[in-house]
Parts: structure tokens; sequence; C-alpha cells
């Protein structure tokens, strides 16, 4: 193998694949490689709109890129006269303009340590002593770890009869290039899926002066909800007990208080919620309550749900519950039939076009993604059990077919969402990418030009020593009394069955949203 001289080579140039490249050139860490088949840097899927009317579901003073200084975002948005209101909404194409920015700056701190490679990895080796990243035009490249970080595939193939002969009538990515353009201006729009996709692809018609009809048809046909109003903060942290409980427990609280607020401060305790769950919870969770929690978690700004109210009104949106029993093409346009949920008589709705709005494909092994597709072929990866991503580790590593740890291949963003669930917006990947980066370029002890050894790490968590100490004596002292709860429990296995995961999985989480407050 040709040498990979340290190289870290990472898959995807959204997001995630772009915080991830700033935070290791940050640490001094590299040489760095994004690669992106598309050959535009940062924006990714989700940023990368240029529809003006599509805005960010998460206020602008939660989307700095960095979780160490959460007005960098809004300081931005400001030096470019935008408004840099911390609880507003910025235009998602202009973050996509600051991601690009953000690195762009960082390439220039770190000269030379950073290539931008455009191009569409196809395969990823891993071998004893490196790893080989192959392209689709047949070239390849070495280098010592790769990440994964190939973000919002596709939605899901619809799977329904007679999709085959509507030919262009059916949109099967309403991402893809061009193909809300091709809509006519009074053409009706059948949309499959009700939530957060269907919203963005009724905004970017309504943008363009369509004019026409739509109805919108999921399972159960639930919009997602707006955000609270300005000024809210979350509410009420962590709840006790296994997941359904606690999930009752916050259903009790949002009766008391805003729910906004609820679901708001339930937030940074997700990822560990989700680490304690059991496995069967967490199905039980995706195949009863998964619709809910998407449409209370991930919620719309308020201008847009005003947007969206304003076409129901007019009578040009119609929102339901139904099953999909078929689709034919006609002599103008095409027909779906549908059976509204609860029963009763089929319904034909006739339509222009038929939009699948599923929103992305989360199980890798139907996401359509060549590298992911090769990796589980020979084994080097396999899907987490609830197929929501890829198995990976606490540390990010993917695990190979046997569970093992692949020693040079990590993955980052909605990948790793079997793992964490809550990792699938910016406040949580940011997160992980520093994490990540931490891991792939340690520092080296007492070097670089940063603040020394002894008061280094007290600066990055912007506390004296003894407020420091404060902070870290209780964390220790309940560290200890996990560990000999663990000890006791080595010894009378039926004892402290779950009393140090428990604490740890808490303690982890407490450091966290510790972290995050202190933003
Ligand atoms: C429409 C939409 C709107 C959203 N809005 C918000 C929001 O307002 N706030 C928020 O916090 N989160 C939002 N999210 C969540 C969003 O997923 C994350 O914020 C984040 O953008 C994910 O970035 P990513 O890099 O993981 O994925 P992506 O944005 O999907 O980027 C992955 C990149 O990898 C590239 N790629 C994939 N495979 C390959 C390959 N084999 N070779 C080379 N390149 C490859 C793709 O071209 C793509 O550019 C939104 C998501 C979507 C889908």
């Amino acid at each position: 193998m040709r040498t990979a001289d340290g190289r870290i080579a990472i898959i995807g140039g959204g997001f995630s694949g772009t915080a991830l490249a700033i935070q290791l050139l940050a640490r001094g860490g590299g040489p760095v490689v994004l690669i992106e088949r598309s050959g535009v840097f940062g924006p990714g899927l989700a940023y990368g709109t240029r529809c003006g009317r599509h805005l960010l579901n998460v206020r602008s003073g939660r989307m700095s890129l960095f979780p160490d200084a959460p007005d960098h975002f809004t300081l931005w948005l400001a030096a470019q006269r935008l408004d840099p209101d911390p609880e507003g909404f910025a235009r998602r194409a202009d973050y996509g303009r600051y991601i690009a920015a953000c690195l762009a700056e960082a390439q220039t701190r770190a000269p030379g340590r950073l290539s931008l490679h455009r191009g569409e990895v196809t395969e990823v080796r891993t071998e004893a002593d490196g790893a080989v990243v192959a392209f689709a035009d047949g070239r390849s490249m070495p280098a010592e770890h790769v990440v994964l970080a190939n973000g919002n595939p596709p939605p899901a193939r619809l799977r329904l009869s007679g999709l085959e002969e509507l030919g262009e009538r059916s949109v099967p990515d309403p991402w893809a290039p061009g193909v809300l353009e091709a809509v006519g201006r009074d053409e009706d729009v059948f949309l499959v899926g009700t939530g957060l996709t269907a919203v963005d692809v009724l905004l970017a018609l309504d943008a363009g002066g369509w004019r026409g009809r739509a109805v919108a048809v999921s399972r159960r046909g639930l919009l997602p909800r707006t955000h609270g109003p300005k000024g809210e903060h979350g509410q009420g942290g962590i709840p006790d007990g296994p997941l359904s409980v606690r999930l009752r427990q916050v259903r009790r609280r949002a009766r008391d208080a805003s729910w906004t607020a609820v679901m708001d401060g339930l937030r940074p305790h997700g990822q560990a919620m989700w680490r304690e769950a059991s496995l069967n919870e967490r199905r039980r969770f995706l195949r009863h309550l998964r619709p809910w929690w998407d449409v209370h978690r991930h919620r719309m700004a308020p201008e847009i749900g005003a947007a969206v109210d304003g076409l129901a009104a007019e009578g040009r949106l119609l929102v339901a519950a139904g099953r999909l029993l078929g689709a034919e093409a006609e002599a103008d346009g095409l027909a779906v039939t549908w059976r509204p949920r609860g029963g009763g008589s089929a319904v034909r709705t006739r339509a222009g076009r038929l939009i699948n709005c599923t929103g992305p494909e989360g199980d890798p092994s139907r996401a359509g993604q060549p590298v992911l597709e090769a990796l589980l072929a020979q084994g080097a990866a396999r899907t987490d059990p609830l197929r929501l991503g890829l198995d990976v580790d606490d540390e990010a590593r993917v695990l190979d077919r046997e569970g093992r740890r692949q020693a040079r291949l990590w993955a980052m963003g909605t990948l790793t969402r079997g793992r964490l669930w809550e990792v699938v917006a910016v406040p949580e990947i940011r997160e992980q990418a520093v994490d990540l980066a931490a891991r792939l370029a340690p520092p080296a002890l007492g070097s670089g030009n940063g603040p020394g050894r002894f008061t280094g790490h007290l600066h990055e968590v912007g506390e004296t020593y003894l407020q420091h100490m404060a902070v870290a004596l209780p964390f220790g002292a309940r560290m200890l009394g996990a560990g000999a709860a663990c000890m006791v429990h080595a010894v009378a296995p039926w004892l402290f069955v779950q009393t140090a995961s428990r604490a740890v999985t808490r303690l982890h989480a407490e450091m966290a949203a510790r972290r995050r407050t202190s933003d």
C-alpha cells in the first residue's frame, strides 16, 4: 500500500464531515482529506437548498458550529448584515454559506493540512496498517483512518403497485436537482409523507409560483409541530425509570408546563435515555411512538408553520392519515388509490405528480449508497440491530460483521443513529465532531501554542481551579460509588445489576449537558 502519511479521509463534505475536518485542523491533526461527490463543501443536503423560504428548524442561537463558542453563528449573521436574533430561524442557504466560510477560514489557518477532494467513494478497504478509499472513477487513495460522514441518503423506494408505470410523474427523490422545478404551475401533487420533507417540498413549490393543490398522506397523517414562543427554555431534565415510564412522565409534565419546553429540556439527555433503554424498549418506541416523537421533537419555525396553515386554509393542502394501495398512469396525469386510516372505502386521488416525501432512508443496506453496500457485503460493517444506521461502538468505531471494532473505520452523524438516536441535528453532531477529533488527533501533552498543561483544561471549560474542583470532586465520588457497586456486583451478580451502567451513562449525560449549557 502507498503511504498514508497519517492521512484522515472523511467521506462526505456536508455538515458532519466539515465540522470534523475543522475540529481536526484546530487540534493540529491531519493531513485531512475531505471528500465530497458534489464538489460543494460544507452545506450538504440540508443547507444546500437555494430556496429562500427554507428556514432552519433550530434557533440560530443553537446553530454555532463550535460548541464552545455558542454565538459564533449569530456573530457571523451580524457580520453579514443578516438578522442575528439568537431566538430566530435563519435561512438554511445562509447557514450553508456559514459552514463553507468556517471551512475556508480553518483551511487558511492550517495551510497545507486540508485537501478538498471532489469524487464519489464507492469502496473502502481496511487493512492492518491502514485503509484504501476507492472512487467511482477508478482512482484510489490510502488513508490511516477513514470516517464515514455520508449523511442523508435519498428516501427509501416506495413499495407501491403501478409505480413503475408512472415514469417522470413519479418523483422518487424530491432533493434531486431540478425535479420540483419541473412541476407545472397549476399541477396538483400527491405527497407521500407528511413530515419535514413534505413541508420543504410545499414551500419550494410555493416559492416557485406554484398554484396547484396538494394531498399529503402518511400512516398517521401527523404534521410537524411548530416551535414554542421566543425566550422559552428547556424544562424538566431527565426523568427516572425505563424508557416507557420516562415517556409517561414526560407526557404528565407536558400537561402542567409548555410541552415545547419539556421536549427541549429532554433533548440534552436524549442520547443517555436511548443508551439506557433495552433493545426491546427501543424497538417498542420505534414501533409505537416514533411518529409522535418525530413531530414534537423536530419542529418547524413558526413562519413555516404559518405558511403551511395558509395553504390548508386556502384549500390547497389536505393532510390525511391512510395507507397507499396503488397508483396508475392516466392520460393527463396519475391516480393514487389509498384507504383512510380507521377504515372506510378506498379513495382515488388524481394528481399530476407523485412525490416521495418519506425522508432519508436510514437502513444502510437499502440506502443505495455503493460504499455502504460494499462495506456490508465485505463484512467490514454491519447494520445496527434496529437498522437505523451502522453498528458502531461508543467511540463511533464501526463494528464488523462479527461485532469486532474496526481500528481504522469510524462513522458519524445519522449513520450512528442506532447507537445514539439523538444525533441528526447540528447541536448533537457538532459535539460528536469534537469527541471524534479528540480520538483521531489526541493532543501531544504539553505541546502546542495553546494554554499550558496546568491551565489548558481549565481554560477550555472556562472555570477557575476551585470552581473546577467543586464540580470534579462530586463526579469522582459518584464514580467511586458506582465502582464499589460494580465490585459488589462482580462478587454477587444479583446485587446492583444496573447501578454502575446507569451511573456511567448518567454521568456522561450530565457532562455532555454541562458542556452544552456552559456554551
Ligand atoms: C432537509 C433537511 C433540513 C434539515 N434542517 C436542519 C436544521 O435546520 N437544523 C439542524 O440542526 N438540523 C437539520 N437537519 C438535520 C441534518 O441532517 C444535520 O443538521 C446535518 O446537516 C447532517 O449533515 P451530514 O453531513 O451528516 O449529512 P448531509 O447533509 O446529507 O451531507 C452528506 C454529504 O456526503 C456526501 N456524500 C455521501 N456519500 C458520499 C460518497 N460516497 N462519496 C462522496 N460524498 C458523499 C453527500 O453528497 C453530502 O453532501 C436537516 C436535515 C434535512 C434532511
